[in-house]
């Protein structure tokens, strides 16, 4: 209704196809009812070149604040030692949990009525990034070394939340991934840390487990028997661009980095300086992350008539943007969009 207290959120428009993608995704959620009052603020390279950082103090600010961002893509500088801003985001909001869902939304494809979740354990694992070399005789780069660190606490955190979600997501199973008959301490305390969480959800959440190659090779298989997945770090990584593999790409995957205190929403794919400025960017991924935003919110409703939306107007031949093989520009897509939820 008019008078529901509208969310602060925080909405970065980004860099290349961001702001393109950015404007849509408010012209469609001003068309849902504007469940969110946004907070504008930048990151990426235009926010390097107006303020002299890639992510500046009033972007945390209002996150800190709200808790809650939709994100545009961001480049990266090359070279000149920048961190990735989406690993600063991550260390700085302790956003332990990345979730990655991949459904079957234009039919035709290599997979028919894919519908599935992969959730990444985000900070811990061999992203740790303890890395070294150890030097022989004249060379200095004779072995290289690098430690995974997997704790007790941040393997019950994850697994608590693939657990939680399936339950708040009404999803029948949960599978937990790992590699503990080779890495039996880093995954095996994964392993069995998941197992007890998953004890918990008996009778509620049906539980299983694939060792991680086999569960490659079973995605490929037969993808319909997972539903939710739940892994480690560099499996979760991995597992997750095989997922939007299964559904035609990264070009409409959504992701969502979710913490304790703030949960951040994007796109998958990056800025596509390529194609910036010409009206051929598809907002779909980064509108479907705006979807997963409002479910993190508790506005399933909301969620659910944006999804309906966007396969709607992705099922008709003149609702294809260029990447899809059709012609209709972005700022066009936006307009299909907002008709078909104002009715
Ligand atoms: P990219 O995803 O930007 O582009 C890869 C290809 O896909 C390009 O041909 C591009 O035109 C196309 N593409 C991507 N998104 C599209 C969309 N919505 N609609 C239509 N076509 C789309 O990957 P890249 O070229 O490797 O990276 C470009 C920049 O983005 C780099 O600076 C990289 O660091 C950054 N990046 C950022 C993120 C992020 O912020 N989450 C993720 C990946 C890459």
């Amino acid at each position: 209704t008019a008078s529901r207290n509208k969310i602060p959120a925080t909405l970065i428009p980004g860099d290349g196809i961001g702001p393109e993608i950015v404007d849509v995704v408010e012209r469609v959620f001003d068309a849902l009812g504007s469940p969110y009052e946004w907070e504008r603020r930048q990151a990426g390279l235009n926010a390097l070149e107006q303020g002299g950082d890639l992510l500046p103090e009033a972007t945390l600010d209002s996150i800190r604040r709200t808790g809650l961002a939709l994100k545009g893509p961001l480049t990266t500088p090359v070279g000149g030692g920048f961190r990735s801003v989406n690993v600063r985001l991550r260390e700085a909001f302790q956003l332990y949990a990345n979730v990655r869902p991949a459904r079957t939304i234009i039919p035709g494809g290599r997979y028919e009525n894919i519908d599935l979740v992969l959730v990444r354990e985000n900070l811990e694992g061999l992203y740790v990034g303890h890395e070294h070399y150890v030097p022989i005789d004249d060379d200095p780069h004779a072995v290289a070394m690098a430690t995974g660190i997997n704790t007790r606490a941040g393997s019950r955190r994850i697994a608590q939340f693939a657990f939680d979600y399936a339950v708040r997501n009404r999803r029948r199973k949960v599978t937990i991934v790992h590699k503990a008959n080779v890495l039996k301490a880093l995954t095996g305390l994964f392993l069995e840390t998941a197992r007890q969480v998953a004890s918990g959800y008996e009778g509620r959440v049906e539980v299983d487990e694939r060792i991680v190659d086999a569960c490659a090779m079973q995605l490929v298989l037969n993808p319909w028997q997972f539903d939710v997945i739940v892994s480690t770090n560099l499996f979760g990584d991995i597992l997750s661009d095989q997922i939007a593999g299964l559904v035609g790409g990264l070009g409409m995957a959504p992701g969502a980095n979710i913490g304790d205190k703030a949960a951040i929403f994007e796109a998958v794919h990056g800025s596509a300086p390529d194609i910036a400025g010409q009206g051929k960017a598809n907002p779909s991924a980064l509108l479907l992350a705006g979807a997963l935003m409002l479910d993190h919110s508790g506005l399933f409703n909301e969620a659910q008539r944006l999804r309906a939306a966007i396969d709607a107007v992705l099922a008709t031949d003149s609702g294809r943007t260029h990447d899809l093989g059709g012609s209709v520009s972005t700022s066009a897509f936006g307009d299909l969009l907002t008709e078909r939820l104002r009715g």
